[in-house]
C-alpha cells in the first residue's frame, strides 16, 4: 500500500513550495487509499521552534491537507537515531572522525584553490577510535567506486558517480544526527513507499539510498518535484510577494483557490484550470508533474480567488464573511443575514479582504458617507422622498415583492424616475454610491436599520 509524508522542517512559517510537496503526497495518499504521515523534522534545535510548528499545522488544516499518522518529531526519535549510528559503527560501515575544524577549512581551501571539489578525504577512515575526550562527529563510509543510481518517478534515471560522495556526517560533535541519516531512518521505520520532495533534494538522495542499504532498509521510489520560480525565473522568493500560504488566507483568499493554484503549480491535466480537491483526488497523477520548474503567477491565483468567491455557498462564505469582518474590527451584528450579505457582494469582490470592507456598511450602525456622494445625494430636497420611503417601508411587507411595490408606490405618488430616487436611497442606506441593487441592500438591512438610515438622512 501506498505510504508517502510531508516532512516539513520548523523553522518558519509553511511557505507555497512546501504547501504544494504536502498537496501532492496527500493527492496521491487520497487516490490511492494510502496513508499519508506527517513528520516534524526538527532535529535542528537551534532554528526549530514550536510556533512554527503550529503555524505549519494551521496552515495543512486550512488547506484541509488531513495526515493520518503524526505528527512525528524527530526530536522525540533520537533513541532509534542512536542505535541505528551504533549498528552502523559496529559493522563498520561508519566512524569516528576526530579532524579538527580548522583542518577541515584549510583542506577545503586547498582543493577549492586547485580547482577541486571540496571533499572529505577520508583522513580518519582507517583510525582506530580513540578512548579519551577528543571531539568527533561520526561519518559515514560511502562507497568509493561504482554508481548510485535511481528511477525518479519525475525525472527519470538519475545516477550519480560513488566517487562523488564523501563521507558525510551522520553525528555531529553534540550528539546530534543529521538530516541526511535520520531521514532514512525514519522514511524505512515509516514504511514509506514513495518520497515526493523538492528536487533541491536530488543530490542528497544517492547518500540517503547508500545509508538504506547499509541499514539493510528497502530503498523506497523517489519523486522529485521542480522548485518554484518567480517571474523572473529566479527562485520564488519575498520578492515576488507573500511566499508564506497564511498570508494569502489574511490577504482574503479561500483555501480551494489556494489548493487548485497550488496544484497547477507543476501538474496540468488538459487544458483544465477549475479542480476541486475531490477532481484532483480523481484526477491528480505524477505522470501529469511537468519536469520543469513551476512559475508563481499572483494573478493567476487572484482569478482562482474570484472564481470561487463567485460561485461559493453563500452560507459557508457567510461563516467566513464574519471572520474576516471581525478582523477588520466589525464583529458579527444581530439581524444581518452574513451568508445574504454574501449574495449581494460575491459578483463583486475578487478576495474576502474586499468583500469585508465592501460588507461594513451592513453591519455598522455608523456608516461613513463618502463626502462628495453625500454632497451630491442627500440634500435638503431629498428629505420629502426618504420620508415617503420610510413611511412606505414601515408599513410594506418586507419581502422582495412588498418592497419593490412600496418603492415604485413613491415613484408614482412623487412623479420622480427610479434613478433619481435609487441613487440618493443608496446613499443614505449605504454611505456612497456603489453598494449592490438597491433592493438586496433594503432587504439585507431589514426593516428597522432601513428606517433607521433613511430617519437619519432626513434629520
Ligand atoms: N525536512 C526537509 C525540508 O524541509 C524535507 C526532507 C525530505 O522531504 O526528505 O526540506
Amino acid at each position: 500500500d501506498l505510504r508517502v509524508r510531508f516532512a516539513p522542517s520548523p523553522t518558519g512559517y509553511l511557505h507555497i513550495g512546501g504547501a504544494r510537496t504536502a498537496l501532492f503526497n496527500y493527492l496521491l495518499a487520497r487516490k490511492e487509499g494510502g496513508t499519508f504521515i506527517l513528520r516534524i523534522e526538527d532535529t535542528d534545535v537551534e532554528r526549530s521552534t514550536q510556533e512554527s510548528v503550529d503555524a505549519i499545522l494551521q496552515a495543512m488544516d486550512w488547506l484541509g491537507l488531513s495526515y493520518d499518522e503524526g505528527p512525528f518529531y524527530q526530536t522525540e526519535r533520537f533513541d532509534l537515531y542512536k542505535a541505528k549510528i551504533q549498528q552502523l559503527l559496529d559493522e563498520g560501515k561508519a566512524y569516528k572522525c576526530y579532524c579538527s575544524q580548522e583542518d577541515l577549512d584549510a583542506k577545503r581551501e586547498a582543493a577549492m584553490a586547485r580547482g577541486d571539489k571540496p571533499q572529505y578525504d577520508g583522513t580518519c577512515r582507517a583510525l582506530e577510535p580513540r578512548d579519551d575526550d577528543t571531539p568527533y562527529v561520526i561519518r559515514f563510509k560511502s562507497k568509493e567506486a561504482g554508481v548510485t543510481s535511481f528511477n525518479d518517478r519525475i525525472k527519470g534515471t538519475i545516477s550519480f558517480n560513488n566517487e562523488e560522495l564523501d563521507d558525510m556526517i551522520i553525528q555531529r560533535t553534540d550528539g546530534t544526527p543529521t538530516y541526511n541519516f535520520v531521514v532514512v531512518v525514519d522514511d524505512a521505520e515509516m514504511g514509506l513507499t514513495l518520497v515526493v520532495r523538492g528536487d533541491d533534494h536530488v543530490n542528497n538522495t544517492p547518500r540517503q539510498i547508500q545509508i538504506y542499504e547499509a541499514l539493510g532498509y528497502a530503498v523506497p521510489e523517489f519523486a522529485h518535484v521542480p522548485m518554484i520560480l518567480g517571474s523572473d525565473k529566479k527562485r520564488l522568493s519575498k520578492r515576488h510577494g507573500a511566499t508564506s500560504v497564511m498570508a494569502y488566507r489574511d490577504m482574503g483568499y479561500l483555501p480551494e483557490a489556494m489548493v487548485n493554484y497550488l496544484v497547477r503549480l507543476g501538474w496540468s491535466f488538459g487544458d483544465e484550470e477549475i479542480f476541486s480537491m475531490d477532481d484532483l483526488v480523481e484526477k491528480f497523477s505524477l505522470e501529469n508533474v511537468g519536469r520543469s520548474a513551476g512559475v508563481f503567477n499572483p494573478e493567476k491565483l487572484l482569478w482562482l480567488n474570484e472564481h470561487y468567491i463567485k460561485t461559493g455557498a453563500p452560507q459557508r462564505l457567510g461563516e467566513l464573511l464574519g471572520e474576516y469582518l471581525t478582523t477588520l474590527g466589525y464583529p458579527p451584528v444581530d439581524g444581518i443575514d452574513l451568508a445574504e450579505v454574501v449574495k449581494t457582494l460575491q459578483d463583486r469582490s475578487k478576495t474576502m479582504v474586499e468583500m469585508a470592507e465592501k460588507a461594513v456598511f451592513y453591519v455598522t450602525d455608523s456608516v461613513e458617507f463618502d463626502e462628495s456622494a453625500a454632497e451630491k445625494f442627500l440634500t435638503a430636497d431629498q428629505k420629502p422622498v426618504f420620508q415617503a420611503l420610510a413611511d412606505a417601508f414601515g408599513q410594506c411587507e418586507f419581502t422582495p415583492e412588498g418592497v419593490e411595490a412600496a418603492f415604485k408606490g413613491v415613484l408614482k405618488e412623487t412623479g420622480l424616475k427610479f434613478g433619481k430616487v435609487g441613487q440618493p436611497t443608496r446613499v443614505a442606506l449605504s454611505g456612497g454610491t456603489s453598494a449592490p441593487g438597491i433592493f438586496e441592500v433594503i432587504l439585507v438591512l431589514g426593516r428597522e436599520r432601513t428606517l433607521q438610515r433613511l430617519n437619519g438622512a432626513i434629520a
